[in-house]
């Protein structure tokens, strides 16, 4: 068997294209989202991220408040920015990108961020927002994983889900969504015993470990919906001396004889998050200005 390949960056492309055209339509009453990112220090990987989310955001016809503060930036003077584009109506969204320097307690920034424009979802009343099945901002990874996972199976009632990964910004609120989604939910982390046996029940099969091809072809229950998150730099000596490569949580060649579907790395969930973020800047952009549902809820349905 060959598994249909999920095409996270076509998939992206077609959400963006909605959030743009839902975008377009609050223009006439002079409404256009801003969203705010904050980078500090010179790490090249968030460089090149947060550049493509600047990109995306004005593409999809919102405004990009670019907040770039050199790696010595103290606690104090992040939570001050907060504190201002907290107070900016011109701000809908704001992102601090993670990873921070070391004087900076990441915690302490996330929370200090109005959850009204916590639009990564990690503020502890958004996750708690997600944890009581109330309507607030989701993680925009593992809502990117949702949609793959609809393009593929629109209804997930009664399958047997495993995420592997318990972090906060990815397994957690992953397996929350499969809940809401009425999967039988288990969630496996380091500590698992006997990993291979407990993917072998699920049906849909979600990755965010770190571990390169950690999860092999034989772990996987035929015709499995399978999602990797994971982004792993390895050595490609085929390429030449010190070249690298990018390769998943799943060891993709292997697997995709045996899933029924996969996400491949790059062009899987990466392109997801990115479009997850514009659609969330969206929803924060309509709530605060009491716009009904209708304005952003055909950007996830
Ligand atoms: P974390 O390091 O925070 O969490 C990793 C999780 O995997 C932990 O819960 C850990 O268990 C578990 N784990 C580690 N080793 C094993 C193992 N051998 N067997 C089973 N479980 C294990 O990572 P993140 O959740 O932040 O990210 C996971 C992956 O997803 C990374 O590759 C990251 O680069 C990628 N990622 C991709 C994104 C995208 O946009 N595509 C966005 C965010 C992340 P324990 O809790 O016991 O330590």
């Amino acid at each position: 068997m060959t598994a249909t390949l999920i095409d996270g960056k076509a998939i992206a492309a077609s959400w963006r294209a909605r959030i743009g055209a839902a975008v377009a339509d609050l223009a006439p009453q002079g409404l256009r989202p801003g969203l705010a990112v904050v980078l500090v220090g010179d790490d090249p990987a968030s460089q090149i991220y947060v550049r493509s989310k600047m990109r995306q955001t004005v593409e999809a016809g919102m405004r990009s408040f670019d907040h770039a503060l050199s790696a010595s930036t103290t606690q104090d003077e992040l939570l001050a920015l907060v504190a201002k584009l907290n107070a900016d109506p011109d701000v809908d969204g704001i992102l601090v990108q993670l990873p921070l320097p070391p004087q900076i307690d990441a915690q302490a920034v996330i929370e200090a961020i109005d959850p009204a424009k916590d639009v990564d979802g990690f503020h502890p009343v958004n996750a708690g927002r997600l944890l009581t099945g109330t309507p607030g901002f989701v993680p925009c990874t593992p809502l990117g994983c949702l949609l793959l996972l609809h393009s593929i199976r629109p209804d997930l009632t009664g399958l047997d889900a495993v995420v592997i990964g318990r972090s906060a910004i990815v397994g957690k609120p992953m397996a929350q969504l499969l809940i809401r989604e009425n999967c039988t939910v288990t969630v496996a982390h380091s500590r698992t015993r006997n990993l291979p046996e407990v993917c072998r029940r699920a049906d849909v099969l979600v990755a965010a470990v770190g571990r390169p091809e950690l999860v092999r072809g034989d772990w996987l229950k035929p015709g499995a919906t399978v999602i990797d998150v994971g982004i792993n730099r390895v050595p490609n000596p085929a390429a030449g001396e010190g070249r690298t490569r990018i390769v998943g949580d799943v060891a993709f060649a292997e697997a995709v004889d045996v899933a029924g579907a996969i996400t491949p790395v790059p062009g899987g969930v990466g392109p997801m998050t990115i479009a997850c973020l514009l659609r969330n800047t969206l929803e924060a952009a309509c709530r605060r200005r009491g716009l009904p549902p209708e304005r952003w809820s055909a950007t996830t349905a």
